[in-house]
């Protein structure tokens, strides 16, 4: 997470000195976006439910970048790249 610290620094100070400095501004709004969008859950895609009586599971992909996915183990994130996780049908 220290990226994403280091882009809403950089960004705040940009705005603080106020001078026109746009790319690094744009990398940093740029950075910031990507946070916000793997922390807000996207939809797995392809889910499986199997089982009977007290096992099931309930596999996926991830939709961001197509790791396949156990409800048991990536209940909230991507293993692979961190992705915000819905698992509601
Ligand atoms: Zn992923």
């Amino acid at each position: 997470m220290i990226i994403y610290e280091n882009a809403f620094s950089e960004l705040v100070n940009k705005l603080d000195s106020n001078k026109k400095n746009f790319s690094s501004t744009k990398w940093a709004i740029s950075m910031i976006k990507e946070l916000v969008e793997q922390a807000t859950p996207k939809k797995v895609l392809n889910i499986e439910e199997f089982g009977a009586f007290d096992f099931y599971e309930m596999i996926g992909k991830c939709p961001k970048c197509h790791k396949a996915l156990n409800k048991h183990h990536h209940h909230k994130n991507c293993g692979g790249c961190g992705q915000a996780l819905d698992w509601s049908a």
